[in-house]
């Protein structure tokens, strides 16, 4: 038996393009430098993230002032209200998001195995996080009490606890988990510290600052390629 814990956003479906597409049609501007955009705007998401778990400031203020920051650093052209004009385009996008069909077929696979068991850890305010699972239709392949979302339970990634209670849920060993995430602080760090396996998706080549992950992909290509040939251990 193993057990199978996914990230959502930029693990499940890719965010990082509807961030930047939303910027470009609020700015009338062409982002040339993507990576640096996605850099700056992730590192301002580190920022106020326990606020955000708490509901203290909603996702939608939050994004606003991190559009603005990166505008800022990047020396765009933007005018104050331009942030919470980015954070609407970008919401009216996440109401399309989607799972690729190879990402889907991976999902089908593990969730029609009897020898895996499936979950998801995913960070941010209550509401918003579940909204996403409910519009990627997540509940075909993941049983709503296998999935965390820290703004639920108060503590925050990359804090082991929250491993600790996935073992509790799915009645697992930590050398029978995997975690599969994009964020090498946040995600594969929990893991690691935890005794876990991981994958980590590392869309812009950053070095890891600590224990390698069992596998590191760099594109969705690669990480559905790994999924659907299985883990090693298949
Ligand atoms: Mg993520």
């Amino acid at each position: 038996m193993r057990g199978i814990v996914f990230d959502i956003d930029d693990t499940l479906y890719c965010r990082q393009d509807m961030l930047v597409k939303a910027a470009e049609t609020v700015l009338g501007v062409k982002v040339d430098d993507w990576h640096e955009f996605i850099t700056i705007f992730y590192e301002k998401s580190d920022i106020n993230m326990a606020a955000l778990e708490s509901g203290e400031i909603s996702t939608h203020d939050i994004n606003g002032w991190r559009y603005n920051e990166t505008f800022r650093l990047l020396g765009l052209p933007f005018k104050p209200d331009d942030g919470g004009l980015a954070a609407d385009a970008y919401l009216e996008l996440q109401s399309h998001m989607f799972l690729s069909e190879d990402m889907k077929n991976a999902l089908d696979r593990f969730a029609s195995d009897p020898d895996t068991k499936l979950a998801i850890l995913t960070a941010g305010e209550s509401k918003h996080q579940w909204n996403k699972v409910v519009m990627l239709g997540l509940d075909k392949w993941f049983d709503r009490s296998n999935v965390i979302v820290t703004g639920d339970v108060g503590i925050s990634k990359p804090d082991v606890r929250l491993c600790r209670m996935i073992e509790e849920k799915l009645n697992l060993t930590p050398d029978e988990l995997w975690m599969i995430g994009d964020n090498y602080d946040k995600d594969i760090t929990g893991a690691i510290d935890s005794g876990w396996h991981s994958v980590w998706i590392n869309r812009r080549g950053l070095p890891s600052r600590g224990k390698a992950p069992d596998i590191e992909v760099s594109t969705d290509a690669e990480l559905t390629e790994v999924l659907l040939k299985g883990l090693p251990g298949d």
